[in-house]
């Protein structure tokens, strides 16, 4: 791109930033992304999984009937763009701890919430020469995962290769708020959007946020043991990524922890039963909220910047919906629901000007 004219400039090119640029790409808009990559930037440590149904009270998540249709089509369109096979649907094996649970189950799976997501549920052992499962399981669909990391290194190659790509920090000091729009070095832009993860906490215009940072950490493993579904109890095991996750920890120690890859070993024995090497561990930040929604829309004082954050520990189910809803705002004046517009928190600009 010689032209320097744009209609968005993105900053931060990590699951918020690359879903929002795709949908603004798909529309055909101009667009320029100032990224520097953070090796420890949740996007490059993710395991990717995608699961509709979660959490120790295994419950749907929230808009999962929304979220995970948009998904698929999302990101079925991205890798046909970008060329990139990113993302692998895939059955998730999750182990009963007990009889109990497995009647509950039974129960539940019959509930018309639930039974969109349930492939099976097993009542004895099952995939045993790979996974504890004395009292069965329950294989679920709609999960899945996306590899981040080829995901954002294609799109980023492909924003390198049309020159819409700045890859360096971006100086808040060059950034000019003028009637007609804004001005960033010699690039010049309608809006711009702030997707800049936990790094957010450092940015003039939006650290009054309530985005807290939360450690994550990872293995990766080596085996030669052909799984073909995702296996999850306390932790999980996305195969051919091969990754082990993850911890969720408030001590930001920019580093491994012993501790970190001791409760992932510990939980990864109890869950699988085949042998394996660990060949590596990451750690990373996510950028989660007090009510576990994103945040996006425009600053209370400067309209024309703009914030998408917040992903927390769903950014690959929840981006490429808000990144959408984000679009749409932009460029129809479709509202952005409340429970994820940056309004819910105006109360804290108030407080913090
Ligand atoms: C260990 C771990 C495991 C996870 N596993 C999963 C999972 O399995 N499934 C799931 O859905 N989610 C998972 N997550 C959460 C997911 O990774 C996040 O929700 C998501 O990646 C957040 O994306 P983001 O774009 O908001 O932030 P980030 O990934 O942090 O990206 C922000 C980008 O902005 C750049 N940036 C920041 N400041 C500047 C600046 N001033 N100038 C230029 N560039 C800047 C950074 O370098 C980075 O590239 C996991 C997170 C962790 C830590």
């Amino acid at each position: 791109m010689t032209d320097k004219n744009v209609d968005y400039i993105i900053v931060g090119q990590g699951l918020a930033g690359s879903c929002l640029a795709l949908q603004l790409l798909f529309r055909q808009k101009r667009v320029l992304v100032v990224d520097r990559v953070r090796e420890h930037a949740a996007t490059r440590v993710a395991a990717g999984l995608f699961n509709p149904i979660t959490g120790r009270a295994m419950t749907k998540t929230w808009m999962a009937d929304a979220l995970f249709s948009y998904l698929h089509s999302f990101y079925s369109q991205a890798e046909y763009f970008l060329k990139a096979k990113c993302l692998s649907s895939m059955p998730l094996y999750r182990p009963f701890v007990s009889i109990e649970e497995q009647n509950e189950w039974m129960g539940r799976s019959s509930d018309t919430d639930y039974v969109g997501y349930i492939e099976r549920l097993h009542t004895s052992p099952f995939y045993a020469h790979q996974v504890n499962n004395p009292f069965g399981g329950m294989l679920l669909k709609q999960c899945g995962y996306v590899d981040t990391v080829l995901f954002s290194t294609a799109l980023r190659d492909y924003l390198k290769n049309t020159s819409a790509l700045l890859d360096e920090d971006f100086d808040e000091d060059a950034l000019k708020i003028e009637t007609s729009g804004l001005t960033y070095k010699s690039w010049q832009a309608k809006r711009i959007i702030f997707c800049t993860g936990e790094k957010v906490r450092t940015s003039s215009f939006f650290s009054w946020l309530p985005i807290r940072p939360l450690k994550g950490e990872t293995l990766t493993l080596a085996t030669d043991e052909p799984v073909k579904v995702i296996y999850n109890r306390g932790v999980y095991l996305v195969p051919h990524l091969w990754k082990v996750g993850a911890t969720y920890s408030n001590d930001s120690t920019p580093s491994i922890s012993e501790a970190g890859r001791q409760e992932l070993t510990e939980k990864l024995n109890n869950l699988i039963a085949f042998p394996y090497d660990i060949v590596n561990q990451q750690w990373g930040i996510r950028p989660t909220t007090p009510d576990r929604r994103p945040i996006i829309g425009p600053h209370p004082a400067y309209e024309k910047i703009i914030i998408f954050n917040g992903l927390g520990t769903k950014g690959v189910s929840l981006a490429p919906y808000f990144s959408d809803e984000l679009t749409r705002w932009m460029e129809n004046g479709h509202p952005i629901n409340h429970s994820v517009s940056i309004s819910r928190y105006k109360s804290l600009y108030s407080k913090s000007a």
